[in-house]
């Protein structure tokens, strides 16, 4: 492996992982290639090579990936994840991602590895889940065994911090493992609420404090570009900003049982669970749905919270986004929904 570059995506789980295989990869002493942020230009080149119905962000996807080939790596790490629930699969699109990944590139340089993650939770730092990544980097079955626990250990300690209310946008940016460790330990002995734990938000503001819980996969709700920096754009309006990685299992798991039948697709069950917890929080004043284009789990899940929205009488809105959104979309959206929330709260 001496002199080999791995490449990461900056795109779909990478917003969840990203602080296990940082940890994982700095504990096998690589360094990963990471791609840059989504821009214009990564996205048009993910939508020149995607199929024209396929979900926003899998042409986002195809654009890090062809950014990571520019930056001539040896291997792309695009794991398959196929479960996380006994039982329940992920989305198709990501059960299929490497297979769509070398079929719209055909040309792509860098191997793939693509490992398959098959696990009963969301701890993926199983073994199996790791063989041919460990294959391809010569990396003894001991060795993995422990870097994997040493992530999994760490990436648990990151967690609780969201659980605690911390934004992973807090987090995000900090690709050098030695600088997201300090930052973790940091957060860890700070007795500063984080933003959405805070009474009050901005001092400079003169309006009420307004809580949004902003539903909505991870890679849609954490990269900036794609979602127009929704999350800024909120706190700027004086918005309290929660979102379903605040929400810890033991709750989504208590919603989920509330349910007949838990839906098919593993992170729109996730959401569900913490939009039906914000639902019945009466601390939160309304819940936005941010959703992308051609989401098939999110044309059910979305008509399942305008529902229950109804049910429990709270402000519901819905956000999709896709490669053309702009910002004057967003912020018209936004702004007349937080001028609403407002009104009823005065009332
Ligand atoms: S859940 Fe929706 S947005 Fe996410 S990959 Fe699947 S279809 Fe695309």
């Amino acid at each position: 492996m001496k002199n080999k570059k791995i490449g990461i995506p900056r795109a779909l789980l990478f917003y969840y992982y990203f602080p296990f295989w940082l940890k994982l990869f700095s504990e096998l002493k690589i360094e990963p290639v990471i791609s840059d942020s989504t821009s214009r230009d990564l996205l048009d080149g993910g939508v020149k090579k995607s199929l024209s119905e396929i979900c926003v962000p899998i042409k986002v996807m195809i654009g890090h990936v062809l950014n990571l080939d520019q930056k001539e790596v040896d291997y792309i790490f695009l794991p398959r994840f196929r479960t996380i629930r006994e039982d329940i699969v992920l989305c198709p699109k990501f059960l299929g991602l490497p297979d769509m990944i070398r079929h719209s590139l055909p040309s792509l340089e860098a191997e793939v590895i693509a490992d398959v993650i098959e696990a009963k939770s969301d701890d993926i730092s199983q073994f199996s889940n790791h063989k041919n990544l460990a294959e391809k980097l010569e990396i003894s079955k001991t060795e993995m065994q422990s870097a994997l626990k040493k992530a999994a250990e760490f990436w648990q300690r990151y967690r609780n911090l969201l659980y605690q209310g911390y934004l992973v946008d807090d987090f995000l940016g900090v690709e050098k493992i030695e600088v997201l460790e300090k930052l973790i330990s940091k957060f860890e002995n700070s007795s500063k609420l984080p933003q959405s734990q805070k009474e009050e938000l901005n001092s400079s503001t003169t309006e009420e404090v307004v809580d949004i819980a902003l539903i909505g996969y991870v890679y849609n709700v954490y990269d900036q570009y794609i979602n127009m920096d929704i999350i800024n754009k909120l706190k700027e309006m004086g918005v309290r900003v929660h979102t379903f990685s605040m929400v810890s299992e033991d709750i989504i798991e208590k919603e989920l049982a509330e349910l007949r039948k838990p839906m098919f697709w593993e992170f729109t069950n996730k959401l569900y669970g913490a939009a039906e917890h914000y639902f019945k929080n009466q601390k939160i004043d309304g819940v936005i749905h941010l959703t992308a284009f051609g989401c098939g789990p999110d044309s059910m899940l979305g008509q399942i919270l305008e529902i229950d929205a109804k049910d429990y009488d709270k402000a519901f809105m819905t956000l999709r986004i896709d490669e053309q959104t702009g910002e004057s979309y967003i912020i018209t959206r936004i702004e007349a929904f937080i001028d609403l929330l407002r009104l009823k709260k005065e009332q």
